[in-house]
């Protein structure tokens, strides 16, 4: 029985809700298909068709030894590793560290420690679903800022804020559009916003960005105390499964952060793979370059097809799948039935197109072949 009426004295704005979808795993379309998993092309949920680091699956398979153990509640070595890792952008220490189920437990862990139900969070049109949600499980409301271009408008984003703000969210590169703002447009709304707003910037793909062209986030930590960076290892560094991700920040606000997490919320397993992983910049560094010839695949093919498509900064590419509000639900069915999986955008009120995540040559080669077919 659904309702619109609470029977439990749960926050208005939980009727808003409905659970985040997920892409469909390749074993249910498996099933559902009679078909083999093998044949199965999986372009959905942005993971990394390398794999991870070999260094991360052997320091996991190290870590089963010690698994009656409770995981290090402080992720000590995780946070030298980040510390580490960071050390060219700023100075860092654990205190500057909240470590995460995934990131999406760290945007969550900042939502209930500073967004109340009186108050709100600000972000962008076709801004990535995870701060809707936090927000309204909180009771808070959201402010919502039109896009340009389907891009975060970051003037108009900090001239949204108001007095009962206490969180604004931005997402570069956006997920499920793939747009990005560049570092002196950050800056600037740094500069505008009030400095008991929180601004959190979501970097859970800047791994994919050309490192030539990249002006480190984390380095502005040090004259913007109210900035909180969150990073994961979910999408380059391949360790979707493990959920581990970080938010760096002041350590006056690590500090309320930490006061909110679950003391145990990252397992030994996902400490030991991360810590490999951010050891291994050769493995992100070979994903990247996969990504960024295989991208160009994608857009020729879309440009042969005339299909418009939404340049991306990211690890996969969103397509105009037609004019119509079902256009992006019919192609994904139809790719679906050729063991295609994809990501349809109506819940984003994206209607018309399609994200498809970046693979293997071969996958991709697949899609595009299939796409040609069913377009
Ligand atoms: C995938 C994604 C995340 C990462 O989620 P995890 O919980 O770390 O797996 C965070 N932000 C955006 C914008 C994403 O697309």
């Amino acid at each position: 029985m659904t309702t619109n009426q609470p029977i439990y004295p749960a926050y208005p704005t939980l009727n808003d809700i409905t659970p985040y979808k997920t892409g469909k795993p390749i074993d249910e379309l498996a099933r559902e298909l009679n078909m083999p998993i093998a044949n199965i092309v999986k372009l959905a949920s942005n993971e990394n068709p390398l794999g991870c680091s070999p260094k991360a699956t052997e320091a996991m398979r190290e870590a089963l030894a010690d698994t009656a153990r409770y995981p290090d509640g402080s992720g000590y070595y995780l946070k030298e590793a980040i510390v580490a890792h960071h050390a060219d952008e700023a100075v860092l220490s654990h205190e500057n560290i909240t470590l995460g189920n995934g990131s999406n437990d760290v945007l969550d862990i900042i939502t209930r420690t500073f967004v109340s139900h009186a108050d709100s969070t600000v972000f962008s049109q076709y801004a990535f679903a995870v701060y809707w949600l936090a927000t309204k499980a909180v009771g808070a409301d959201t402010v919502i800022v039109p896009a340009v271009d389907y891009a975060h408008d970051l003037p108009a984003i900090a001239k949204a804020i108001q007095p009962n703000t206490k969180v604004v969210f931005l997402a570069n590169p956006n997920n499920p559009t793939g747009t990005y703002f560049s570092h002196d447009a950050l800056v600037t709304l740094l500069d505008t916003v009030p400095n008991d707003v929180i601004v959190v910037l979501d970097e859970a793909y800047v791994e994919y960005f050309d490192p030539s062209e990249y002006q480190s986030s984390v380095a502005l930590l040090d004259k913007y105390a109210n900035l909180i960076v969150s990073r994961t290892f979910s999408k380059a560094y391949g360790l979707a499964s493990l959920r581990v991700g970080y938010a760096l920040s002041s350590p006056l606000i690590a500090d309320l952060l930490n006061r909110i997490r679950q003391p145990f919320n990252v397992n030994s397993f996902a400490q030991a793979g991360a810590i490999a992983a951010l050891k291994d910049q050769d493995f992100v560094a070979q994903s990247r370059v996969l990504n960024t010839e295989q991208m160009r695949v994608f857009e020729q093919a879309f440009g042969e097809l005339g299909m418009d498509y939404i340049p991306s900064k990211a690890n996969f590419i969103t397509v105009k799948a037609g004019e119509s509000d079902t256009a992006g639900n019919a192609l994904y069915e139809a790719l679906l039935q050729q063991g295609i999986i994809t990501r349809p955008l109506a819940g984003y009120g994206m209607g018309q197109w399609l994200r498809v995540s970046v693979g293997l040559a071969a996958e991709n080669e697949r899609f595009v072949e299939v796409l040609k077919r069913v377009k």
